[in-house]
């Protein structure tokens, strides 16, 4: 599999500490083929490997995994990332809020539009109300009958008119009348991209004024998928893709090449025929789908928070010992960078946000005090007492940065080094307490 291949790939690396430009050329090849198996488009597998390689680049190796599981994490997170990371809800807001389906003929469309009626009606606890606006087929109009019936959700048909923007007119005003809460019009397909199709559901979308308008495409159509997809988006600038027909074997590829290219949010998949195989969609599931890699990043997860526990209690000892160096320091200011910008952070401890909402906290403080550290020798980072008035200079020289900003860093370095310490011994740290004032 996949992490295997990395591994082999990575061979090189054994005894290294951090992976190098050489080894994630080879593995970036082994990534690639995977997006290529997994019906990723080719522009897109290299554009999103070539971010990958960027951050794979000096990453530290863990012990407990191997190179190539944790590469599998960096791709899993880098696939995540670009699905959009997280949920993206369906805007339901309004009353009623107005729904357009448009696709191919045989996407899933009117399966679809059963299935979101009964999923708002059953989970969002919404008055769901249907239109069928597919006037070419009346075969289409008795399918979303017997589907209302199904799932007991009110539907507006007419047999007789050929002009869809008439009956989703009609419909919404029905269904306004009846106090319903959300209109879902199904719309007509055709076989292939054509003008006239274009114009009818552009002409739908003009009247109706939708809040959302979703493109729904077959997962298993692979590289059409993408193109027809711009296509409808260039002429309805729609709101969200609804992957259907993923209870099959494909591996899902398509979302990330969709994705890449129209930058809309996935918002639902279908994963079967009947009226309940519909799923939000979650960028992080469809990654190990993908990847078809879930259980190794699972390992790698529980192996970084094994090694941040290992990490934290060494840590621990050193502070009692008073040995908490400049390394330390560091690593724990790359600790708080991962978990995202400064004041981002604080603004997560109550009352704090309000506070600093206005001020202007840049993670170019941290920049400054991690040029001085990183311009330290070794030794000077163990032994910050060796940092004497010449070795200051050099520091704030090699830097880029003053004299005085380097007494302030050791300074504070100090005091904060007391602090830890005190706090570290539970007798000391209640004597200091009955000795204040
Ligand atoms: P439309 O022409 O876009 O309205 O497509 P339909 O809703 O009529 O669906 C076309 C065919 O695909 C029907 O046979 C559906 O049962 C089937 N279908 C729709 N969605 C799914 C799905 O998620 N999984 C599977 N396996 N079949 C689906
Ligand atoms: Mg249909």
């Amino acid at each position: 599999n996949l992490s295997d291949k990395l591994d082999r790939a990575f061979k090189v690396l054994k005894g290294h500490g951090s992976i190098t430009e050489i080894n994630v050329a080879e593995t970036v090849k082994e990534v690639r083929k995977a997006l290529l198996d997994a019906d990723v488009n080719y522009k897109t597998a290299k554009a999103f490997t070539d971010t990958v390689k960027e951050k794979a680049l000096g990453m530290n190796v863990l012990t407990s995994v191997s190179p190539g599981q944790l590469m599998v994490k960096v791709v899993n997170d880098e696939l995540v990332e670009l699905m959009g990371g997280n949920v993206s809800e369906l805007d339901i807001k309004q009353n009623p809020s107005i729904i357009l389906i448009a696709g191919l003929n045989g996407a899933g469309k009117t399966t679809f539009t059963g299935k979101l009626a009964n999923y708002l009606k059953t989970q969002k606890g919404k008055k769901p109300f249907l239109v069928a606006a597919d006037v070419y087929r009346p075969a289409a109009i008795d399918q979303l009958k017997v589907l209302s019936e199904q799932i007991g959700v009110p539907v507006y048909t007419d047999y007789e008119s050929k002009d869809p923007v008439k009956i989703a007119e009609a419909g919404i005003a029905k269904a306004k009348a009846d106090g319903n809460t959300v209109v879902i019009i199904d719309t007509a397909g055709r076989l292939a991209i054509d003008e006239q199709m274009m114009n009818e559901i552009a002409d739908v979308k003009a009247a109706t004024k939708p809040h959302e308008i979703l493109f729904v495409v077959d997962s298993m159509t692979g590289q059409d998928a993408v193109n027809t997809a711009k296509a409808f988006n260039d002429r309805l600038d729609f709101t969200g893709v609804v992957l259907t027909k993923l209870d099959g074997d494909t591996r899902g590829g398509a979302a990330l090449s969709i994705k890449s290219v129209v930058n809309k949010p996935i918002k639902f998949i279908g994963t079967g025929e009947k009226m309940d195989a519909i799923d939000v969609f979650y960028p992080d599931r469809m990654a190990s789908r993908i990847l078809g890699m879930g259980d190794v990043v699972s390992l790698v997860e529980r192996a970084q928070q094994q090694f941040d526990e290992k990490q934290a209690a060494e840590l621990q000892k050193k502070i009692r010992k008073n040995k908490f160096d400049f390394n330390d320091f560091l690593s724990q200011l790359n600790q708080i960078k991962k978990m995202g910008n400064i004041k981002d952070l604080m603004g997560m401890i109550p009352g704090v946000g309000k506070a600093i909402k206005d001020v202007d906290i840049d993670d170019d403080a941290f920049k400054h005090i991690e040029a001085i550290i990183q311009s330290m020798t070794p030794t000077e980072r163990e032994n910050p007492e060796l940092i004497n008035g010449n070795r200051r200079q050099r520091i704030a020289n090699g830097s880029g940065t003053s004299i005085a900003e380097v007494n302030k860093l050791l300074k504070q370095f100090e005091d904060m080094r007391k602090m830890m310490k005190v706090f570290s011994d539970p007798g000391q740290a209640a004597k200091m307490m009955r000795n204040m004032p």
